[in-house]
């Protein structure tokens, strides 16, 4: 495939992706806010982006073998960690802003929580009974196994961790 025809398909797959994290997050303000009609449109145009970005990917051939997946993201988070998360923090802290500066640690404990449980996909088969996996849905930090009593990363009550189906 042309260079430029596959970089224009990563890039729309990347606007669709962030479409979808922002019309899921407004959808959950216009709940908030009482504005049904309008979380039903916004939840409308995140699935729309779900459904255009699993073509954008396929077409640009961005859908692997499971295990080549598992790879990837394993290197998307090992980088996320190591090079990108680390400035981004410092930069947040020197700024003063403590919301920027919570929201990037927490980014950086998920992925740090999400490059672990990647390496343990790929070192070990599957269905080899790993346990449950819960979701932190305050900071969004992964836990495998037992859940435990509070969030490693952010301290909220183990009922805010469900477990993923
Ligand atoms: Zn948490």
């Amino acid at each position: 495939m042309d260079n430029d025809v596959h970089a224009g398909l990563i890039a729309q797959f990347n606007r669709c992706a962030a479409l979808n994290r922002r019309c899921i997050a407004y959808g959950q303000k216009a709940l908030d806010e009482k504005r049904l009609r309008e979380a039903r449109l916004f939840r409308a145009i995140a699935r729309s982006a779900t459904i255009q970005g699993a073509h954008l990917l396929t077409a640009a051939s961005g859908i692997g073998t499971t295990d080549q997946n598992l790879s990837r993201e394993l290197g998307e988070a090992r980088t996320v960690l190591l090079d990108v998360l680390p400035e981004e923090i410092n930069r947040a802290k020197a700024s003063g802003s403590t919301p920027a500066s919570v929201a990037l640690e927490h980014a950086h404990a998920a992925a740090l929580s999400t490059a672990e449980l990647l390496e343990e996909a790929l070192a070990a088969p599957s269905g080899s009974g790993r346990g449950e996996l819960y979701v932190c849905s305050i900071c969004g930090f992964l836990v495998q196994g037992e859940a435990p009593d509070v969030c490693p990363s952010c301290g909220v009550n183990k009922q805010l961790l469900p477990a993923v189906e």
